[in-house]
């Protein structure tokens, strides 16, 4: 944990029992803070080892500031009540990578701090740039939006690295974040209900580069370009990432191979990284690539962290390789622009898709329809489905996924591909089966490990 010490002696009001709710008043208590806690789900407030005060009849002018979670909405569609409150009273609002950035700056202001955005990409990314720099020896605190809540981290200190995602409300919240590396990888819109506009969603996100001694950022879509133009002319160093040979970028990937700004031959050949295949990966190892070597990580301790890179859970998870065919988990897919990225990185694949289905349905997966050698259909979209694939794709209903994955197993072994791909990248949501993705990815994990068996 990383105590919170710059709060100490100060009433603090926090709202958000969710997990990093609850590490930030832990963290805020034990720092010397009193903090006022509350949350308006019972069932929340029934998680806290502390005690709780009922913020709607506080005195909000005895508090020094508002913490609130990044769940909690700042400013979109409306701003909570608390934070109304807040502002009423001229109190500060912010979050826990605030607090992070705060201590800091009172405890080793020259400690390494990775920080990573953007629309797509930040787990992969964050995941594996913790990868590289452990398996180069080096100490490192993964966190923020992926897995550990910031301030259930170590501390910082000169010689740990930390490594946090931040979605764009962790932004918003935390207005003295000063990244050494910090990484913006795309944007394009998402979540926009709840910030606004487009050009708000990008002005927060630009922040964290903006504030960065480092910024890394990508050059593959309109908006980050203008984001790196504008911090490089406001005096910022500035590296630009391309997953696509781009005359501008420092840093650049084509076709698997990635090289840097003047050099003649490719420095990594990224047929190395078992774990990240596609272009959108080759993105994310681009950047990996470029935050690595920003805090001194050697190109050969970088080349074997790409290697050994396990991947993340439900996201294009390699989860067994049977005979030739490989079994490939991307539940996480649970729409048609997420499913495209697999469906774009494979051939001869033997699709597992379907459950409840997004608006537009694989329509848009029409262009990849080549690649699918046949499709297996579960849950709810089935029938949707079945008409979309038509005569272009031979296809069969399973209903269930333990059915789906015996039938495209059975066919990927009898066919005649160097590689078959039993690929579960569904394009839907889980909840007509399933209690989520997570529990979609380890039923069809469980149902490959069962094959393997027999
Ligand atoms: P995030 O944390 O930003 O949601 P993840 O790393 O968890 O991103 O990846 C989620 C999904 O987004 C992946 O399954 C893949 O479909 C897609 N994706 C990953 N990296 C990229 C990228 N660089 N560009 C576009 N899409 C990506």
């Amino acid at each position: 944990m990383t105590p919170v010490s710059t709060f100490k002696d100060k009433r603090v009001a926090l709202f958000g029992l969710g997990g990093s709710g609850l590490s930030t008043a832990r963290a805020l208590i034990s720092g010397g803070a009193q903090v006022a806690a509350w949350d308006d789900g019972a069932a929340s407030r029934a998680k806290a080892d502390f005690p709780l005060v009922d913020l709607t009849h506080a005195d909000w002018s005895a508090f020094s500031a508002l913490v609130l979670s990044p769940g909690v909405p700042f400013t979109h569609p409306k701003p909570h009540w608390t934070v109304e409150r807040a502002r009423a009273a001229g109190v500060e609002v912010i979050g826990d990578i605030e607090l992070f950035a705060r201590e800091r700056a009172a405890r080793a202001p020259h400690a390494p701090l990775i920080a990573i955005t953007g629309t797509n990409g930040k787990s992969t990314t964050t995941a594996l740039i913790a990868h590289i720099l452990r398996e180069a020896g080096r100490d490192v605190a993964l966190g923020g939006n992926i897995g550990v809540p910031v301030l259930d981290l170590p501390p910082p200190s000169e010689d740990r690295i930390h490594v946090i995602e931040c979605s764009t409300f962790q932004i918003d919240l935390a207005p003295s974040l000063k990244p050494s590396v910090g990484l913006l990888i795309n944007l394009t819109p998402d979540h926009l209900d709840r910030h606004g506009s487009m050009e708000k969603y990008a002005a927060i996100k630009e922040r964290l580069v903006a504030a960065s001694d480092l910024a890394l950022v990508g050059l593959d879509d309109e908006y980050c370009r203008a984001v790196a133009a504008r911090v490089q002319l406001r005096g910022r160093r500035v590296v630009g990432v391309s997953a696509a040979r781009s005359a501008q970028a420092d840093v650049f990937v084509e076709v698997r191979r990635l090289f840097v700004k003047g050099g003649a031959a490719s420095l990594i050949d990224l047929r190395i990284a078992p774990n990240l295949r596609g272009a959108h990966n080759g993105q994310n190892a681009a950047f990996a690539f470029a935050a690595a070597r920003a805090v001194g990580v050697s190109l050969e301790d970088i080349q074997s962290g790409l290697a050994s890179f396990p991947g993340l859970a439900h996201r294009m998870e390699l989860v067994a390789r049977i005979g030739a065919t490989l079994f490939v988990n991307d539940s996480k897919a649970t729409n048609a622009d997420a499913a495209e990225k697999a469906l774009a990185s494979y051939h001869d694949i033997f699709w597992i898709l379907g459950g409840k289905a997004k608006e537009g349905g694989v329509e848009p997966l029409r262009p990849l329809f080549p690649r699918i050698r046949k499709a297996y259909l579960i849950g709810a979209a089935t029938q949707d489905f079945a008409a979309s694939l038509g005569q272009a794709v031979p296809h069969e209903r399973c209903g269930t996924l333990d059915k789906a994955v015996a039938a495209a197993a059975r066919d990927a072994a009898a066919c005649d591909a160097n590689e078959p791909v039993v690929l579960l990248s569904p394009a839907c949501a889980s909840y007509d089966q399933f209690a989520n993705f997570e529990a979609r990815g380890d039923a069809f994990r469980l149902a490959v490990a069962q094959l393997k068996g027999t």
